[in-house]
């Protein structure tokens, strides 16, 4: 591994600093040359044993670059959340959009995503704002309790109480037939680490590992629904998830449920039990999946009960739905 990232980095300052280095090279260097001149990709950055790089330093005299405030003093301010993203971009539009003064979006990190003819590869970390300071990934949204964002005059959301990650990734395409695309490994490997390392140093409840989309259903649909969340869960141990045993066995119906899951399908049921589990949005006493509901159903199909299988996205509630709530208020209880 840090063979590797020798290897990266000396193709990076070989660009960076080559003679040769001109308008015909297609590299992240020459399409961002404001990012370089002022920063550079510079300084190394080691998270636990995943390399990458840190766009650095950040002068708090320039506040507006990299697009971050300073995180409440309050509790508010404590990272509680982690929220993983897309950025339906490539790498080099993305770290121009979040570190340049006319946007106002960032991230605490990106990860790389392997392309041909890409001079960076596949799973390299970028340390854009620092954890202790607040970036601007999450937008007016909420989780569970934390829904009291009121710093400055952005819209409420979980800003201030978690870390963002983006993954680099064309996210989907077409609005009735929507295509997805896949994360590679590489990346996932990255992020499957950097979520651990973030879970363990923050103390996070797996519940609380979220995507954009569970946050702000209907406004945002990333990671999207090839995001491999039981990958992460199964390799890495992170994030709330199901195995097939535990949907398939008694092994949840141990834990005693807090009530039997009903006969059928029941529309009320499913929607108190998604705000149980996290969605505060839902209105309460909610009985029937109105046209606005239908992006909490999308929202929680694409973590979880549809993870991996976009048809299935489409559709009235199924049994599966049902199912897969249910058990996951049952193995997260709510206190
Ligand atoms: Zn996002």
């Amino acid at each position: 591994m840090y063979k590797s990232f020798c290897l990266v980095k000396a193709l990076l300052l070989f660009i960076f600093f080559s003679p040769t280095n001109g308008a015909t090279r297609a590299s992240i260097l020459d399409k961002t040359p404001t990012l370089m001149e002022r920063e550079g990709v510079s300084e190394t950055l080691f998270y636990g044993e995943i390399p990458g790089y840190q766009i650095h330093p950040i002068t708090p005299h320039d506040e507006k670059y990299n697009h971050w405030n300073d995180r409440p003093t309050s509790e508010l301010g404590q990272v509680r959340v982690l929220v993983l993203h897309f950025t339906h971009a490539d790498l080099d539009r993305t770290l121009s959009l979040f570190t340049t003064p006319s946007g106002e979006v960032s991230a605490h990190y990106v990860i790389s995503e392997t392309v041909t003819d890409s001079e960076v590869p596949g799973g390299v970390l970028f340390n854009i704002v620092p954890e202790e300071t607040r970036a601007w990934h999450a937008g007016r949204s909420a989780w569970r309790d934390i829904t009291c964002d009121t710093v400055g005059e952005i819209s409420r959301g979980l800003n201030s109480s978690s870390i963002g990650i983006e993954f680099v990734n064309k996210g989907c395409e077409g609005d009735t037939s929507r295509t997805w695309f896949p994360f590679d490994k590489s990346q996932i490997d990255v992020g499957g680490k950097l979520v651990k390392a973030l879970a363990s140093k923050y103390k996070l409840c797996p519940y609380n590992i979220v995507g954009h989309s569970d946050i702000a259903p209907g406004r945002k649909i990333d990671p999207g629904v090839l995001f491999p969340w039981g990958r992460l869960y199964e390799e890495f141990g992170v994030g709330a998830w199901l195995t097939a045993e535990e949907l398939e066995s008694g092994v949840i119906v141990d834990l005693a449920p807090r009530e039997p899951l009903p006969r059928g399908i029941s529309e009320a049921f499913f929607l108190s039990e998604m705000k149980r589990y996290g969605y505060p949005g839902i209105p309460d006493g909610a009985s029937t999946i109105t046209p606005e509901l239908a992006s909490y159903l999308e929202a929680f199909r694409m973590h979880f009960s549809a993870n991996q299988t976009p048809s299935g996205l489409e559709g009235p509630l199924t049994d599966k739905d049902m199912k897969w709530v249910w058990l996951l208020n049952t193995k997260y209880p709510r206190e």
